[in-house]
């Protein structure tokens, strides 16, 4: 019998999310997929789905690598991870289960779900770019075409050849169909070919096998029913692959969009902070580059807030207040408003910025700069402050603890007051293990500094080896004081704006690679 304090029974909650992620490229997953994704409680993701997604899935969720790499390592049998999803989403847990490309194409999500009906557990299935539309199209490749092809069908090439009777249809799809695609053909590709020849295909079909599709590391090769085999063991492309067959594959020496992209192929390290990395990085993978995010300095508050707190108490004795940099600003802003202040604090004085990056920065905060220089050095923001005036005037500068000193010498010399506070430190980065292995491995091209201490400690984070790690590798410099300092350090210079921005570092890495 019910009593009142039993409690009410809830329906569980617990439900399989089956998501496709796309073909590698993270930013091809649906929004659906993505927003269920930053819901998870429970992640159980495959070898191709792309880790670059797993930061969008909440801190405290339990992450699950299901393994399974071209048949050969699997973390998990089928059946272990069957009964995983089932368990977790009956505890009541939102469970992911991810998988590369679209789950229903090749990819056992039928099996798992058949398996989950069975359980009466609760299932929603989202679709994802299946890699072979995503290798086509990324290829240049348009998987249908009016004049060329009216079908197209996606065929598992993992079948055993030995096995006596085939799936596959050979007779029929050899000539019955425009486009074929085939997942998990690699290996056998000899003999998908041998078949579709022995069928009646013409031999001089052309195919374009890709790699990696959509990703930076993408790779294609292109031949003909008679000769694509030769090519893809010559040019050891492995697993995993796509092997698209048909005539729209002559349509690439059009459409190949991906890989012309200028610096497609180009593997970039990028040396900034992680915080300020994410423009420039951009912009690279705007023009088709592979960044490696291999960040020197890492950015901590100073040791003590005392200074700056002293001076914000005595802020309407100023007359300038200045910022050097991108970072000063934030770490300023953000013990401002921890002291319970905002940017009616400073009214007072003028506001000087050392370029329009950190002016846009100022903008985020309700300040707009009174002054920005020609040119974006600190030499260039004394001489302009100088030219408004500066003598007799009390200049607060918040930077980093250890900086450059010419911008307060030079104020200083015009007969400013300069109060120098620390409002933010720059640390290395304890490990760097990963990018002198990528330097080590020769798959670096060129490395970027946005600063002289990315330069330095990059140097000292590469030890006595340094030499031998940048034999071949380019070296871009934003500026002329960074080109100085890699220079000093025995560095030739490849790369240099002449406005010192990441936009026209950008600009001149493309001229350097297009020249
Ligand atoms: N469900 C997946 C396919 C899984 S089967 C999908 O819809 O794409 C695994 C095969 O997919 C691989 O062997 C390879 O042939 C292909 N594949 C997956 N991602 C790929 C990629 N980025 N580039 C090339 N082939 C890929």
């Amino acid at each position: 019998m019910k009593t009142d304090n039993e409690p009410k029974k809830t329906r569980s909650r617990g439900k399989v999310y089956l998501i496709g992620a796309g073909p590698g490229d993270p930013t091809l997953i649906t929004v659906k997929g993505l927003e269920l994704l930053k819901r998870a409680e429970v992640l159980v993701y495959d070898y191709l789905a792309t880790p670059k997604l797993l930061k969008f899935v909440p801190k405290d969720a339990e992450l699950i690598y299901a393994g399974k790499k071209g048949g050969e390592c699997h973390a998990h049998t089928q059946e272990e991870i069957n009964q995983m999803l089932v368990d977790h989403a009956t505890a009541g847990k939102i469970v992911v289960r991810l998988k590369g490309g679209d789950p229903f194409i090749f990819g056992r999500g039928g099996e798992e779900i058949e398996e989950l009906a069975k359980h009466g557990v609760a299932f929603e299935v989202v679709p994802g770019v299946t890699s072979a539309t995503a290798a086509a199209t990324y290829a240049g490749v348009p998987i249908t075409h009016r004049d060329y092809t009216a079908s197209v069908a996606f065929v598992t090439g993992h079948e055993d050849p030995t096995k006596e009777t085939s799936n596959i249809a050979w007779d029929k799809i050899a000539t019955g169909i425009g486009t074929l695609v085939f997942y998990m053909g690699i290996k056998n590709l000899p003999f998908i070919t041998e078949n579709l020849i022995k069928y009646g295909r013409d031999p001089e079909t052309p195919v374009v096998v890709v790699r990696w599709a959509s990703t930076p590391i993408q790779r294609s090769v292109v031949g003909t029913l008679a000769t694509i085999a030769e090519v893809v063991k010559a040019e050891k492309i492995k697993p995993p692959a796509l092997i698209v067959v048909g005539e729209v594959v002559k349509l690439r020496d059009t459409i190949n969009w991906f890989e012309k992209r200028p610096l497609f192929g180009k593997r970039i390290l990028v040396t900034r902070t992680r915080e300020q990395a994410s423009e420039l990085v951009r912009l690279l993978e705007d023009q088709g580059a592979d960044c490696v995010e291999g960040a020197t300095i890492a950015l901590a508050p100073p040791d003590s807030w005392e200074p700056l707190d002293a001076e914000l108490n005595r802020i309407g004795e100023y007359q300038w207040l200045v910022f050097s940099s991108i970072n000063a600003i934030r770490f300023f802003f953000s013990r401002l408003f921890e002291q319970g202040l905002d940017c009616r604090a400073l009214a007072g004085p003028k506001i000087a910025v050392v370029g329009t990056a950190t002016a846009e920065i100022l903008k985020e905060y309700g300040l707009v700069a009174d002054l920005i220089p020609e040119e974006f050095t600190g030499e260039g923001l004394a001489a302009g402050m100088v030219a408004q005036g500066v003598r007799g005037c009390k200049v607060l500068l918040p930077r980093a603890k250890k900086a450059r000193e010419i911008l307060p010498e030079i104020l200083q010399e015009n007969g400013a007051e300069v109060a120098i506070v620390p409002v933010y430190q720059n640390v290395r980065p304890k490990d760097y293990d990963l990018v002198r292995q990528e330097l080590a491995e020769g798959g670096i091209d060129m490395v970027t500094f946005t600063s002289s201490s990315t330069v330095t400690n990059f140097l000292e984070m590469l030890g006595p080896e340094r030499d031998a790690l940048l034999s071949g590798v380019k070296i871009a410099t934003i500026g002329p004081i960074t080109a100085r300092t890699a220079e000093k350090a025995g560095l030739s210079i490849d790369v240099q704006p002449k406005t010192y921005t990441i936009p026209e570092l950008v600009e001149s890495i493309l001229d350097f690679y297009a020249r």
